[in-house]
């Protein structure tokens, strides 16, 4: 086994390990950085590691569409094409398909109204200070598409527009697993139907049944793909050869070949915010021999220890569980507290290109005109770049005079100000405290 728990904290579900990747060790609990497309915005991937970043995920629904999966292949994978030598993880793009698709006017979507901002899969749940809609993939959306019904769900997949041009595109379980295995993150999730925290039970239900069925499928289609790539010359075959010449091409190959038998797939619980149909996912989806577990949205922010209490008492000890698309300070510590293990969530980067900064004492935005004359830094005792070389009055001055490097000092000071309290989480439970 490839995950190990080394400390179980008294009294609580929180629990320190180390994932194992095939190109490095996640030590767990962990916040992952979110790299949608391929980079962690404004960062690059030598601050991120000075950082203390030790895992990035990047979105299969955005590289698939822009710059192909295909061309992420040829590159020899992810973390080759981005020049990140640490682990990588790609979600199944079922989240940026739902909520593209059926967001405006329809309760399948987490995202409940115009009036919220996302922040990853629990998007419907933080209101926004700009009122703007929407995670990643909806913050762009040209207008006339925003107001569109973009796709349609059926047993079989899903079909959708791309947010970009508008074609016509087609996931189902197994396009999402060929897709992942082309991008070839080490870790890579089960394609799921990402409901509203709002969807009735009868809706979340039906919905659960289909995110069972599918995970079924991705696991069948991974076996197959891990199969194919075991009888060796799978990827030569299939991909035209690279244009470096044969000897290049050769062990390209052998690259794709053992990425691909070392990827890990994990299954996503459903379930919503109702106790039974959460019990009831873990239950179909452990029985079926992931490597570990996305749990999944949809419950309200409240609700989250209550939520992630119900699964990971149940869910396999000895498997790391994944929070998808939870990232604010309080409930990464009731999550911790409740059993997981990693984390993902693009808030600390998207609110740091707005000016809105994390300190101890709560939030910040930089902008504000009392930081115009503050020469100390965002918060005297952090340890990151930015804090240890840069005051707020010259960050406020970046901001105001709209220059680029206002989005990288804010996303270095936030990335590790959220990296760095999972970390102090960990240290706790490894002391016990
Ligand atoms: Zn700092």
């Amino acid at each position: 086994m490839n995950f190990k728990i080394i400390k179980r904290k008294k009294n609580s579900l929180a629990r320190a390990g180390i994932l194992e990747t095939p190109h490095g060790n996640i030590e767990t609990p962990a916040f992952v950085a979110v790299g949608t497309k391929a980079t962690v915005k404004a960062v690059t991937p030598e601050q991120l590691q000075a950082l203390g970043a030790q895992v990035v995920l990047a979105n299969t629904y955005h590289l698939y569409l822009q710059p192909g999966a295909e061309r992420i292949e040829k590159a020899d994978g992810l973390g080759k094409f981005m020049n990140w030598p640490g682990p990588t993880m790609t979600d199944s793009g079922g989240f940026q398909v739902f909520s593209l698709g059926v967001a405006f006017g329809n309760k399948t979507s987490k995202i409940a109204s115009s009036n919220f901002r996302g922040t990853g899969r629990f998007s419907s749940l933080y209101p926004s200070p700009q009122g703007g809609a929407g995670s990643d993939a909806t913050e762009n959306l040209p207008v006339p598409l925003q107001l569109s019904n973009l796709a349609k769900i059926d047993e079989d997949g899903v079909t959708f527009r791309s947010h970009l041009d508008g074609s016509e595109h087609r996931f189902t379980p197994e396009k999402s697993i060929e897709i992942q295995q082309k991008i070839g993150a080490d870790i890579i999730f089960a394609f799921d139907e990402c409901t509203s925290p709002e969807a009735s039970y009868e809706y979340q239900k039906e919905a659960m049944a289909r995110t069972h069925h599918w995970a079924t499928r991705c696991l069948s289609k991974h076996q197959e793909l891990k199969g194919e790539a075991a009888l060796g010359n799978f990827y030569t075959r299939r991909s035209p050869p690279c244009p470096a010449g044969k000897g290049k091409a050769e062990k390209i190959s052998e690259c794709r070949q053992s990425l691909t038998n070392q990827q890990m797939l994990f299954g996503i619980v459903q379930g919503g915010r109702y106790e039974d149909l959460r019990k009831e996912s873990v239950r179909e989806i452990s029985a079926l021999g992931f490597d570990g577990f996305g749990i999944g949205g949809s419950f309200e922010k409240k609700d989250i220890a209550t939520a992630v209490r119900w699964v990971n008492e149940i869910l396999p000890e000895e498997k790391p569980r994944h929070l998808l698309g939870i990232g604010e300070p309080e409930d990464l510590i009731a999550a911790i507290e409740n059993g997981c293990d990693l984390f993902d969530c693009v808030a600390p980067t998207r609110m740091a290109r707005n000016g809105t900064l994390y300190t101890k004492g709560g939030r910040i935005n930089i902008t504000n005109a009392k930081f115009a004359d503050d020469f100390f830094p965002i918060e005297k005792d952090c340890g990151c770049y930015t804090c240890q070389n840069f005051s707020r009055a010259y960050l406020a001055h970046l901001f105001r005079a709209k220059e680029i490097l206002a989005s990288t000092l804010a996303s270095i000071h936030n990335l590790y100000y959220i990296i760095n309290l999972v970390k102090t989480a960990r240290q706790k439970i490894l002391e016990d405290k």
